[in-house]
């Protein structure tokens, strides 16, 4: 049996680890990815920062796919065959190379889709992201250089979100923009600059799950207000609701729900883009495109979900695919971000002049992994014989998300929030849609040094150190 695993992230790596194990005597694993490397990315914020190094959060697949016995071949996929079980891959030397598979994982994560906005990125020299090690590194360069300019005593704009209404990822941007003003504050600057907060959520704390709320000491906190008290703690601006339509040399266009469209200057800017799925071609046996028929129009592919148009009230926690596994071929897996969602988990609100501002839904690296594990088990299981019996619905699993406010161990801080499950769930937990009794929200130090801790353990275990199955996903 040969398996092929397009992607190395978190959801195509950690399948990778547990296959290894689970079927290493019975299949030969393959892994595609562009770059041999494996990127830690909530730690990208402090290379954002200037707090870390970049070497420290990435290493090399190679050695760790030969210890496991995995093949590794460098290269980017092209064109899917799923009648024929091929992939054809793009090597660096611009040639191609034709992958046979028995099982086909896609895991090639997000396309960063800086064109989706006029203007916008690294390429047109305008605004930052901290989407890869290369453009966090970029970012913590452009940041120094807006400290300099205040050590000279000029003040500085620093804006910092995502740049299109339908973008997500805004919970790494929260954590970016609290890292800068701790960072400011530790070099005494923070009088020198204005931090702006720009995001498409439609709540302060909403992070694109339609918010997250706790019980505490008998009544209810919600992280609208946490959010809200520590932009207001630390004198950050927060524009909500506002989606980026077009980027100029120190000039953000944005509409905002509620208010006209206008312009907002600045001097620095990390904004992250839309994602959208990687830009795979699906053929049939006969050659024909059937692109449409395996992805929705953002590219993203479909899976075992519910597609059918919704009204956001008639939005049902079964929607969510079970075993990320397409609809038309019983041998081919999506999982992590490349899988297509079936709606938004936030409600989405349109401007005056009718943009529609949506905080699309996060994939974030704890359920990456956890669809990656569980695409694993369902692929072993099929090739037991078995129909596969491992579900992972994000209306399902919990998520812990630690947004650090600053890297210290002495005097940084995090917010800590746990979610049970990601995507609400009302005909299970009437009132909230969630579990309130396993539902947290915290501030404190505690979460500075967990973050820190899972940077270590994170390291350990995706380099297949020994015990790294104890390390959960
Ligand atoms: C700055 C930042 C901070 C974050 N912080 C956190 C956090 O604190 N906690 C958290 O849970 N999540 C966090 N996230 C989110 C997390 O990084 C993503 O959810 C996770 O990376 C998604 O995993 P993935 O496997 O789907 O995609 P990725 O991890 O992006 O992996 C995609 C893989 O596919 C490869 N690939 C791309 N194109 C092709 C192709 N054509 N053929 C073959 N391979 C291809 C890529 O090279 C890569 O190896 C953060 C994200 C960012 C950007």
């Amino acid at each position: 049996m040969n398996i092929l695993i397009l992607g190395a992230g978190f959801a195509g790596h950690t399948a990778a680890l547990h296959l290894s194990h689970l079927v290493r005597d019975t299949a030969q694993i393959t892994v595609v990815a562009p770059n041999n490397r494996f990127t830690w990315f909530p730690s990208l914020i402090w290379v954002g920062t200037g707090t870390m190094a970049p070497e420290r959060v990435h290493f090399e697949l190679a050695p760790v796919y030969e210890k496991l016995g995995i093949t590794y071949v460098g290269g980017r996929a092209e064109i899917v065959a799923p009648d024929d079980r091929t992939v054809t891959v793009r090597l660096p030397n611009g040639s191609t190379q034709t992958i046979a598979y028995d099982f086909l994982l896609n895991a090639t994560g997000p396309y960063l889709n800086f064109e989706g906005t006029p203007g916008l990125g690294p390429k047109c020299g305008t605004t930052q992201s901290v989407c890869s090690v290369e453009h966090a590194t970029a970012a913590r360069d452009a940041y120094l250089e807006s400290v300099r300019a205040m050590e000279r005593g000029q003040r500085q704009r620093l804006v910092v979100g995502v740049g299109h209404p339908a973008a997500t990822c805004e919970g790494a941007a929260f954590e970016y923009v609290m890292n800068l003003d701790w960072d400011l504050r530790n070099r005494g600057l923070r009088d020198k600059a204005d931090l702006v907060w720009l995001t498409n959520e439609p709540d302060p704390g909403d992070f694109g799950v339609d918010g997250v709320e706790a019980k505490k000491r008998g009544s209810v906190v919600t992280g609208k207000a946490l959010v809200q008290m520590l932009f207001d703690e630390s004198k950050i601006k927060p524009m909500i609701a506002a989606g980026v339509t077009k980027v100029e040399q120190g000039t953000i266009t944005y509409d905002q729900v509620g208010v006209d469209p206008g312009t907002l200057d600045y001097d620095f800017a990390m904004l992250i883009p839309q994602f959208r799925g990687i830009p795979l071609k699906y053929v049939a046996h006969d050659g024909s495109d059937i692109t449409e028929k395996m992805t929705l129009p953002n590219g993203f592919m479909r899976v075992d979900a519910d597609y059918s148009a919704k009204a956001y009230d008639e939005y049902r926690a079964h929607d969510w695919p079970a075993l990320y596994r397409s609809p038309s071929y019983d041998n081919v897996y999506a999982a992590g971000i490349a899988f297509a969602p079936p709606h938004p988990i936030s409600r989405g609100k349109k401007t005056n002049a009718g943009t529609v501002i949506q905080a699309t839904p996060p994939r974030t690296g704890m359920a990456s992994g956890i669809m990656g594990r569980t695409v694993a088990y369902n692929i072993a299981d099929q090739i037991a014989g078995r129909e596969p019996s491992h579900h992972a619905r994000m209306s399902e699993m919990p998520a812990a998300c630690i947004a650090s406010m600053g890297k210290s161990i002495w005097n940084g801080s995090a917010a800590s929030i746990i979610m049970v499950p990601v995507v609400r769930d009302f005909e299970k937990y009437p009132e909230y849609g969630r579990d309130m009794d396993l539902c947290d929200l915290d501030v404190g130090i505690g979460g500075a040094w967990t973050k820190r801790l899972l940077h270590d353990a994170f390291m350990w275990k995706l380099q297949a150190k020994p015990g790294w199955q104890m390390i959960p996903e």
